[in-house]
């Protein structure tokens, strides 16, 4: 029985526990990754892709934050595309699609390069409790190892008593090919914490060379990939095609044959899956009256003909999966490298949580990743930065890093899984934050950098590279609102766009709130413009067009933030008694009391907490004053 001394242990390497370790060590922690198999560190259980419609945000967010997942990401991407591009900024979300075994790689020798992470392979199955099971000192290990340190993250993904289905095949396991882990479920159980159980499931993977492309779709990656990362990745020169097909009822036939044997419909499967990333047999199943449905063929990297099926998730009998699959265009002749696969596993409903992600019930153990009710990697990944650095902050005696709701969507995230937890696996999009013009993907250095720097997460070099960017948008803006443009500069570019002509001098940043009308374009017809935006990065510029774009609607999204947000500084003790204050309603006086909020905007936000509950509390905290500001 060894006894080792850390800071910090992260119980775990997938996206959670791999931004966990680095985040704690970035800021000065001696960190120690336990995880089950060390070949597959960040191992991408399902897709591999990044990003997509607001999981890209959340990616560029980790960057900002000085995480590793946009630049491995970056590095190890094969295609880029950037999502909604004909919509407004707030809904711009890049994705790339990744070599799988190059991104595990890639993230392993990140960790292996910083400072303070230590490794061990090893499945840990107890938690190392002192003062009566109210604070975490360390961990054991399946080989009876123990491991003392004073904050420990839990990021065991789908692995707490995992089991897998396919038909009416089950076994135990954490994902294909590998152990589930026993022993820390039951523990935490015994010390009073609620557990669930959820499901999820990956489709079938294609050997490439069995299917044949002419009856597809290509789909290219953009003309001029971006990229995740702020620091120096990158963008891609050459890329990989993706292909779509789609499936028909002589598909959905075959599948329907094999429902009496799914695990889904006999009941063999208890836990609730994804409402929004649904199996095949699921979407035949609910959306009973379409004929078909898209599927997208993705390679899994440089150089392997292995496919990922995207949008054929199933858990159906092999050889149903199989025929049904050969009836799809283009997949004739198809050969199965594995089928697709269900697994259920437990989760603790992160109500259990604090803000910072620290466990309400024990001291110094926090949880992070899919163990919280999530799915997806970025879901993963950010709630692994955010523990990391709350434990590193803990055991430093120094305050929590919280995001607030108008911060970054990994504050949403966090914000709803606490407050209002969750029963299927919980997936982020642009309709769960009601501040999305200023959450973009284009402005999270702007609204990250400094708050990471503060924290320790990013150098100093990379803040003031933010920092700079913030003065060169303010000279373009200066430019935009002060300059003026003759005709003959901008009515080429007006005209093409059908927009009327001017035909006497007009202020830049009149010109560029036509709609169409662009900094880049303008620039290419002038040289008075262009000769000034030489001294910028291109990034910048384009900071400053949607900044000058948008700003009414920025501005008021801005002041009804700011409103908001005065209601989250106002703070709750943490023995505050509701249950004195009779003039609560009572299921009111019931969440407060078993939720204990840490602010009164965190109360706000509690379901069956009522605007009048909050007046009241208000009143009696006698915070009238500060909320009216
Ligand atoms: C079959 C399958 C299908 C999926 N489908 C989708 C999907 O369609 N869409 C989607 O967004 N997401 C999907 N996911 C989920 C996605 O993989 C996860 O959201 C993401 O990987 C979660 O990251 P994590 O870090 O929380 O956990 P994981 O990536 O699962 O990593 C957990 C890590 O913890 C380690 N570990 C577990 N227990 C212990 C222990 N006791 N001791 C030491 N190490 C331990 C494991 O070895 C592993 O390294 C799927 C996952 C699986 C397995």
């Amino acid at each position: 029985m060894m006894r080792v001394d850390y800071d910090v242990i992260v119980v775990g390497g997938g996206h959670a526990g791999c931004e966990a370790a680095a985040a704690a060590a970035r800021m000065g922690s001696k960190v120690l990754l336990i995880s089950m198999n060390m070949q597959t560190i960040a191992q991408m259980s399902c897709n591999p892709a990044m990003g997509g419609v607001a999981k890209g945000q959340i990616v560029r967010e980790i960057d900002a934050l000085g995480g590793y997942s946009g630049i491995v990401s970056d590095r190890t991407a094969i295609q880029f595309r950037m999502l909604n591009r004909s919509k407004g900024p707030a809904m711009w979300s890049p994705r790339t699609q990744n070599d799988r075994m190059m991104f595990a790689a890639l993230w392993r020798q990140m960790l292996e390069e910083t400072e303070g992470v230590h490794f061990w392979q090893d499945a840990v199955v107890e938690l190392l409790l002192a003062d009566s099971g109210t604070r975490v000192e360390g961990v054991r290990t399946a080989m009876g190892t123990h491991f003392l340190a004073r904050a420990v993250v839990l990021t065991t993904g789908t692995f707490l008593n995992g089991l897998m289905h396919v038909g009416e095949k089950q076994q135990r396991g954490g994902r294909s090919g590998e152990h589930a882990s026993y022993g820390i479920s039951e523990q935490l159980m015994a010390l009073g914490f609620t557990t669930g159980r959820m499901k999820t499931g990956t489709p079938p993977r294609i050997d490439g060379r069995s299917l044949n492309y002419s009856k597809m779709e290509e789909q290219r990656g953009d003309e001029h990939p971006g990229k995740f990362s702020f620091t120096d990745t990158r963008p891609l020169e050459r890329q990989r095609s993706c292909w779509i097909t789609y499936t028909n009822e002589a598909v959905h036939d075959l599948l329907r044959t094999g429902f009496d044997r799914s695990p889904m419909y006999n009941g063999s499967i208890k836990g609730l899956g994804p409402r929004y990333c649904p199996s095949i047999e699921d979407k035949i199943n609910r959306f009973a009256e379409r004929d078909r449905h898209q599927i997208f063929v993705e390679p899994e990297g440089w150089n392997t003909v292995e496919m990922y099926i995207n949008g054929f998730s199933t858990s159906l009998p092999q050889e149903v999966q199989y025929a049904a699959l050969r009836k799809i265009p283009g997949f004739e002749q198809a050969r199965m490298f594995r089928p697709g696969y269900a697994i259920e596993y437990d989760y603790f409903p992160p109500t259990q949580l604090r803000p910072s992600l620290e466990t309400k019930n024990v001291e110094g153990l926090f949880f992070a990743g899919q163990i919280n009710g999530t799915t997806g990697y970025e879901e993963a990944a950010c709630q692994g930065l955010l523990a990391g650095a709350n434990a590193n902050l803990a055991i430093n005696d120094r305050q929590s890093l919280v995001l607030s709701r108008s911060e970054a969507y990994i504050g949403v995230l966090i914000d709803d899984l606490i407050n209002k937890g969750t029963d299927e696996p919980y997936r982020m999009f642009t309709s769960r934050a009601e501040h999305r013009i200023l959450l973009r993907q284009d402005n999270a250095d702007i609204r990250l950098s400094e708050i990471a720097f503060r924290n320790g997460l990013i150098g100093e070099d990379r803040h003031t590279r933010v920092e700079q960017k913030v003065r060169n948008v303010e000279s373009i803006t200066k430019f935009l609102r002060q300059k003026t443009a003759e005709p003959k500069e901008v009515n080429p570019v007006l005209i093409d766009h059908e927009e009327a002509p001017i035909n006497q001098k007009v202020k830049w940043g009149s010109i560029l709130l036509r709609p169409g009308i662009g900094i880049r374009e303008l620039s290419a017809a002038s040289g008075h413009l262009s000769s000034f935006l030489v001294d910028f990065p291109e990034e910048d510029a384009e900071q400053a067009e949607i900044q000058w774009k948008y700003r009414s609607y920025i501005e008021r999204e801005e002041e009804q933030a700011r409103r908001m947000s005065n209601l989250d500084h106002i703070y709750l003790k943490p023995d505050f008694n509701f249950q004195t204050i009779r003039a609560l309603s009572h299921e009111g006086r019931e969440k407060l009391s078993a939720m204990r909020p840490e602010s009164l905007g965190q109360a706000s936000r509690l379901s069956g907490v009522s605007p009048a509950d909050i007046s009241i509390l208000m009143v009696y905290l006698n915070k009238g004053a500060e909320w009216k500001h």
